[in-house]
């Protein structure tokens, strides 16, 4: 079989709720990925960052390998000797009390957003099914009704309702809109993403998480962080929050919690907050299982024993730099933090974002462009300087070809 027949097959079986760029891969190693003819490409996506560890992390296999033939799933109805170790490591590791283990980025979300809740009734004394919650204009949270019922982008909407009520959307990187939204007494929290990555990659301004975080603390609301994509040494810190010294009430990570191996997402609170959902109150069957306990201690391991987090920061303002050296009329803005990159792109002689990174895919780079115009980069972290530079050589031969 070759790169055509995989592409009929999944376009034969499976359903086509994706767009993928027509590359079929068949293994990874560090920040590269070979496909079925076993061409190398540099992979500048990193499955939308969950491979923060670069592919195949021998580490984390090894963690994954130890523990697969020993023990992969208890449920939650029993103990395991596993679980403990990981609430453990990962709550000293960011320093909270408790730690609620999920699977998928939606699901953590989704827990959040249920604590959140809980925590206003509770703790709050807001009146029943009075709780409100902030988002942010041009948030992505994940898929589910929930998530998408605060979604403010058409195609992840359209044609899903009735949605869940009980949110109130203000434009991102708005304080005024914050003060105001926070002025309603029912409102039990703020969600935000430390950088919309969906989005396109915003970075907001200088100033405004901290500044986020202190009217919710003036008003008694809790300050949610989904670190799913920006957290985890992508964006040069160990959590994105970490660039204003926030700490969050409710921290959520997903994706590189696992360098990729498999779904493994977390929510983080403290007592006066976790505590308030007891048993029998939410839970998923794989949630903490063995298998994942163990994963999730090696990836944590990683980011920290190689530094990934100083590495962000160093490569991801060469990147910029070398972006911003490409002398190109299709690129109208370079912007990002750590290895969090986007180029916005201005289309040319009909030819887009989804164009370039057909070029850059043919040279042997990797990239898929979000919203059309808009190309984020976002490498392994284990990427080196050297890789990072002949990556970006790929990329300025691939814009060449549009002059
Ligand atoms: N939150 C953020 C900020 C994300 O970027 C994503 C996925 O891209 C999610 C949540 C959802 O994660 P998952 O796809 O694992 O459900």
């Amino acid at each position: 079989m070759n790169t055509h027949d995989y592409i009929l097959r999944e376009e034969q079986y499976g359903a086509h709720n994706y767009h993928p760029l027509p590359v079929v891969l068949d293994r990874g190693q560090g920040p590269f990925v070979w496909d079925v003819e076993g061409k190398r490409y540099f992979d500048f996506l990193s499955a939308y960052s969950a491979v923060n560890q670069g592919h195949c992390h021998p580490q984390i296999i090894k963690a994954l390998t130890d523990q697969a033939p020993k023990l992969t799933l208890t449920s939650r109805a029993f103990f395991s000797s596993a679980l403990g170790e990981y609430e453990e490591y990962i709550t000293r590791y960011f320093k909270y009390d408790k730690v609620l283990p999920m699977n998928s980025g939606a699901e953590a979300d989704e827990t959040a957003l249920k604590l959140c809740r809980k925590w206003a009734y509770k703790k709050k004394g807001i009146a029943e099914n009075q709780a409100k919650i902030i988002a942010c204009d041009g948030n992505f949270h994940g898929r589910t009704i929930s998530i998408i019922s605060m979604s403010t982008d058409p195609d992840a909407k359209n044609d899903y309702g009735p949605f869940t009520p009980g949110y109130i959307i203000i434009p991102y990187n708005d304080l005024g809109a914050l003060e105001t939204a926070l002025a309603d007494p029912n409102v039990a929290g703020f969600l935000v993403e430390p950088i919309q990555g969906e989005a396109g990659v915003y970075v907001p301004d200088e100033g405004y998480l901290k500044k986020a975080w202190e009217l919710c603390k003036k008003n008694n609301v809790l300050f949610i962080a989904d670190e799913v994509q920006t957290g985890l040494a992508r964006t040069g810190k160990l959590l994105a929050c970490d660039h204003e010294d926030v700490r969050p009430d409710i921290l959520i990570l997903g994706k590189a919690l696992s360098g990729g191996v498999m779904p493994i997402s977390a929510v983080l609170a403290d007592n006066d907050i976790m505590l308030t959902i007891k048993p029998g109150e939410h839970g998923s069957t794989f949630g903490g299982n063995p298998l994942a306990s163990k994963v999730a201690i090696a990836a944590l391991e990683v980011i920290k024993n190689e530094n990934l987090a100083a590495n962000a920061e160093r490569l991801g303002q060469i990147f910029r730099k070398e972006m911003l050296s490409i002398q190109s009329d299709m690129i109208e803005l370079v912007r990002g933090k750590g290895l969090l990159n986007a180029v916005v792109i201005k289309p040319k002689n009909g030819k887009e974002a989804w164009d370039v990174c057909l070029a850059m895919k043919e040279r042997g780079v990797i990239a898929k462009p979000t919203h059309t115009h808009i190309i984020r980069f976002a490498p392994p972290l284990v990427i080196t300087e050297e890789q990072v530079m002949e990556a970006a050589a790929l990329i300025r031969e691939a814009f060449s070809e549009f002059e």
